[in-house]
């Protein structure tokens, strides 16, 4: 103790909100004994959060795009937009770093609302150049989908940008689907009707049931990359890939696969009947620019 500036009792409690931290984190029903190093790595959050903060308001954060492609045509579908954080000292900073802060310190709505209006500006803009509609992707947490000020937000980027709701796709998770708050539920349905689409991401890793999902107005099914990476040389992530392309078939859903990096990836997907791949295969999440390059390379939109 005898921080300076800090009172005993002060760094007292700021060490039992430390430890507190810390027993969550480990479970339910746990405690935890106050250790130096769990201050430290609460110091480095606060911090990173902060920087986050600060990069919101400087406009550090940059929408990449990456292409899905449909297996019949080798069409581009539409593009998953994903954030990127230009950190000036740091460089690319990867989602994974800074999502999770960003969730936890309230961040992510902020986050939400930015990428939604950049990815309808894009939307607007590839519409003028290519003269179609290309649907975006946004990824969507529970905490924003919750929001009463969301269906607002979309309808006048829709608007303001000349564009149907096919235009954008929310992209969220199973343990979402079954939520039964009544704020979802309504956002849902109202964001249906005005056309935009919804995704489940991830899908295959969650333990929601599938009976939930046919109740449920999803249009699309993304399976998890960790099932196409090993659905080659592994026969029971062939099956599940399988079990899931046909799940979607019966009930009328469109299936992607993410994280396609081989031809023999693509190649078996195809066969098994999925509508469109994601990877590196076909094209890397990349800076606006350079995702327009692509589309008037391949200009072949589908
Ligand atoms: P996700 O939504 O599952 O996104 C797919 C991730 O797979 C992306 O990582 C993408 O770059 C990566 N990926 C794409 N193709 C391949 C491939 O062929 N091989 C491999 N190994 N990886 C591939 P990224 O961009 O680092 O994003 C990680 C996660 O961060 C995302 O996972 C998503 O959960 C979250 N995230 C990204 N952008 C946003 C955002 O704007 N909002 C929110 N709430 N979350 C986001
Ligand atoms: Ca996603
Ligand atoms: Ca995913």
């Amino acid at each position: 103790m005898g921080c300076s500036g800090i009172t005993p009792s002060a760094s007292l409690l700021s060490n039992a909100d430390a430890a507190l931290h810390r027993a969550k984190q480990s479970g339910k029903a746990d405690y935890c004994v106050y250790r130096e190093s769990f201050q430290l790595a609460q110091d480095k959050e606060h911090e990173l959060a902060r920087e986050i903060r600060l990069g919101i308001e400087k406009g550090e954060f940059e929408v990449y795009y990456q292409a899905q492609v449909s297996t019949q045509t080798h069409a581009v579908i539409g593009f998953e937009a994903l954030l990127r954080w230009r950190h000036l000292t740091k460089g690319m900073v990867s989602p994974g770093d800074f999502i999770p802060i960003a969730e936890k310190y309230g961040l992510i709505v902020a986050m939400g609302e930015a990428t939604i209006k950049e990815a309808c500006r894009q939307a607007g803009l590839w519409r003028s150049e290519f003269g179609r509609q290309i649907t975006i992707a946004v990824n969507l947490p529970l905490i924003h989908l919750r929001r009463n000020d969301l269906v607002e937000l979309v309808r006048q980027e829709l608007g303001a940008n000349g564009l149907n709701g096919s235009a954008l796709e929310l992209e969220i998770t199973e343990s979402m689907v079954g939520s039964d708050a009544s704020a979802v539920q309504a956002n849902i349905e109202t964001l249906k009707g005005l056309g935009v689409k919804f995704s489940i991401d991830d899908f295959g890793t969650g333990y929601s049931g599938l009976s939930r999902l046919k109740d449920f107005p999803v249009d699309a099914l993304k399976i998890d990359q960790s099932f196409i990476q090993k659905m080659v040389s592994n026969q029971s992530d062939f099956k599940l890939v399988q079990v899931i392309v046909g799940f979607a078939k019966v009930f009328g859903l469109h299936v992607i696969a993410e994280g396609v990096e081989r031809p023999d990836q693509f190649e078996l997907l195809t066969a098994l009947g999925c509508n469109s791949v994601q990877g590196y295969l076909m094209h890397r999440p990349s800076p606006v620019k350079e995702a327009t390059e692509y589309l008037r390379a391949k200009y072949h939109i589908s």
